[in-house]
């Protein structure tokens, strides 16, 4: 009896369950095709100077519609990448997009503007991600030091694997952000020694700031600890106007979330920069 009802259980469940892997089954399967179609895109984020109101940079984000799986999540893409031996094609196709906005930024009135890519921490033991970088970099004449490279504190950590590539990383003069900062356990110590130019604060943070002493508390001290080690910090996640206003008093210079823009095709940038100038301006006359 119990091992009937054991059974009943498995069968009840096992729909969902299959459904689930039959899911990430397909979205590997499929993803090979869908980085030689181009399918695979990356939108970009704005990063906002919150003295000046320019925009600093923009965070590529890895987009993936599929015609019958429907929206893949960065995390499904990444880990199907993954597991299809494909990290370093998702890394470069980011890469390339984010090597195009970059060229066509100056014209744009924005020739210092950064673009940020995602590495995952798995991926330095994969492939070599810098040597990767600098030929997508060279063969798009892409000055380095505007290139920017998000990893976790996570893949920061694991030095004994990644240390040569985060030296490589340095050598070739990219910017380098430790990403979801305060979220893991970084040591101090190697923020220095790495020479991170840029800590990226936890949306965790921000949530509720205005009501949250302790947050407050958290923000100032993390201003203060990259203004100590001349790193810029950037609170990510803004998503409303008390939350961006509570920010500059924290010492906090730059801000990425909803408030200011969504990620958006590269497509769509030129048209939501002037839109944004033009509402400057009328702000101010
Ligand atoms: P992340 O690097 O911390 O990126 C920030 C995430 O927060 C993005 O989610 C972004 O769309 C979202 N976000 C931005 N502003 C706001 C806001 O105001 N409120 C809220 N609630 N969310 C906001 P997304 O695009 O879904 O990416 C999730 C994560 O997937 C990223 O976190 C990053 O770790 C990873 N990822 C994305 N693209 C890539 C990629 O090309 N390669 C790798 N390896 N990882 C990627
Ligand atoms: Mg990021
Ligand atoms: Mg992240
Ligand atoms: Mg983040």
């Amino acid at each position: 009896r119990a091992k009937d009802g054991g059974r009943r259980q498995w069968r009840e469940f096992e729909p969902a369950f299959r459904s689930q892997a039959d899911r990430r089954h397909q979205v590997e399967q499929a993803l090979g095709d869908a980085l030689a179609a181009g399918d695979i895109e990356a939108w970009f984020q704005p990063q906002i100077d919150l003295t000046s109101r320019e925009i600093v940079g923009f965070e590529a984000l890895v987009r993936w519609h599929h015609p019958y799986l429907g929206p893949v999540s960065p995390p499904e893409i990444v880990a199907a990448a993954q597991a299809a031996n494909l990290p370093d094609r998702l890394t470069a196709t980011v890469a390339e997009a984010a090597c195009r906005l970059l060229a066509r930024l100056p014209s744009l009135g924005l020739p210092r503007a950064t673009v940020a890519i995602n590495v995952s921490p798995r991926e330095f033991d994969l492939y070599c991600v810098p040597s990767l970088l600098d030929r997508i970099t060279a063969a798009h004449h892409i000055d380095p030091a505007l290139f920017e490279i998000e990893i976790t504190e996570e893949a920061i950590l694991d030095t004994l694997v990644s240390g040569e590539q985060l030296k490589h990383i340095e050598r070739s003069g990219y910017k380098l952000a430790v990403d979801d900062f305060g979220a893991g356990h970084s040591s101090l110590a190697y923020l220095v020694q790495l020479k991170v130019d840029r800590l990226k604060l936890d949306r965790r943070f921000i949530t509720g700031i205005r009501a949250s002493r302790q947050n407050q508390e958290i923000v100032g001290a993390m201003a203060g600890l990259g203004r100590a080690l001349s790193m810029q910090v950037v609170m990510e996640g803004v998503e409303s106007e008390e939350e961006a206003e509570a920010l500059k008093p924290l010492g906090i210079e730059i801000a990425q979330g909803y408030f200011f823009g969504r990620p958006m095709p590269a497509e769509r940038i030129p048209g939501w920069i002037e839109s944004r100038r033009a509402a400057l301006k009328r702000a101010v006359a």
